[in-house]
Order: C-alpha cells, then structure tokens, then sequence
C-alpha cells in the first residue's frame, strides 16, 4: 500500500518547505489544503467564496467544506504516496479523515509534528514577504490561538494510536528535513 502521511505544525513552522522537500526528494503528492484554498479563491470558484471570510480572520473553515476538498483530491492519487500539509487540523478531520482514505484503501502510516514555539512562529511569519493576505499580527495571532486549541489535541490523538513522530521544527530546513526522514524510516 502507498503510504499517507500528515504534517502536523503551527503556522509558520515550516510545514509548507517540509512538504516541498518530500515531494522533490521522496516522491511523495503533497496535498496541501491551505493551497488548494488558497487556488480555489484567486479562481474565484464556489467553494473559494465560501471561505474567504474564514481564511482573512485567520479562523478554520467549517470541517465539513475541508473534508469534502480533501477527499476528492485523494481520490485523484490513486496508487501514489500522499504527503497532507494541514489536514487534519481538528480532531471532527481527524475522525474524517480515516474513512476518506478507507474509502481509497489507505491508511494513515504517520502524522509528523514539526515543533516550533509560538515566538519563534510569530517571529517567522512576520519575516516573510510573500504577501499573504492572512500574515499580518492579528491574523497571526489568531491562526496560533486557533492551533492550540483546535489542532494541538491532535498530537494527542495520534500518540494514542502511535502513530504521532515528533520533530523540532526550530532546526535549520536541512536539519528538520533529516529528522522528517528519519522518522518515517
Ligand atoms: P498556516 O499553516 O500558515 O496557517 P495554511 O496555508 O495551512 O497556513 O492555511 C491557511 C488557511 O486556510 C487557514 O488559516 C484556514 O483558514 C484554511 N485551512 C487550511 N487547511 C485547513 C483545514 N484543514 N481545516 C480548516 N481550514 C483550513
């Protein structure tokens, strides 16, 4: 069976790289769901209409409209490895997301958090010039409230299914990529 794995992360930690790095170098499809909804919005589709206001407030669109996304891009990567950037990212996608990858006779083989603490996270985000909309103090700060409480009783959740492979994240790109390979071995 191809092996899916999800990364797990603040914002800011350094998922999005992490994620490049495995599909150049590992041969994994990297689904990342901040993109895919992010693309959705500059093609001005339905579902793109749909959550803008979530998305600018720095807030979670609703599981439902995240889950239905997910599921159909899985069902396109048949017979390949899939690397999920953030998703799941609430215990209701967690749930979720064992059925979507059942349904495709999948299973989640790991679920890598790459660790950062929160003023190294707004320190980051801040440096970064790509002109997200959603990168600005107060966003930034409700996007690390919203990780903690929504997505940080994920690393519980998977630890009970011992599933959880913990990475630290402060690390240099080269440093973090190692130990993300490492913990998938
Ligand atoms: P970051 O990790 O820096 O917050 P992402 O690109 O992963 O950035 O996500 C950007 C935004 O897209 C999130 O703030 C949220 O509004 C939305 N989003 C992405 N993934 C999910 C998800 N799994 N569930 C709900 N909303 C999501």
């Amino acid at each position: 069976m191809e092996p899916t794995i999800a990364l797990l992360g603040p914002p800011g930690s350094g998922k999005g790289t992490q994620a490049a790095r495995l599909r150049d170098e590992a041969g994994f499809v990297t689904l990342s769901t901040g993109e895919l909804l992010r693309q959705a919005r500059a093609a001005g589709t339905e579902l793109g209409g749909r959550v803008a206001g979530y998305m600018d407030a720095g807030d979670l669109v609703p599981d439902d409209v995240i889950v239905h996304v997910v599921c159909d891009a899985v069902g396109e990567l048949a017979g390949r490895p899939v690397l999920l950037d953030g998703f799941p990212r609430t215990v209701g996608q967690a749930d979720a997301l064992g059925g979507v990858l059942g349904g495709q006779g999948r299973e989640l083989r790991a679920a890598v958090l790459v660790d950062v603490p929160d003023d190294v996270v707004v320190e980051r985000i801040m440096g970064r010039h790509q002109g997200r909309a959603d990168d600005n103090p107060e966003t930034v700060r409700e996007r690390l409230r919203v990780y903690h409480h929504e997505t940080e009783p994920l690393v519980a959740y998977y630890e009970e299914r011992g599933l959880l492979r913990r990475v630290d994240g402060a690390q240099e790109p080269d440093a973090v990529a190692a130990d993300i390979q490492a913990a998938l071995e």
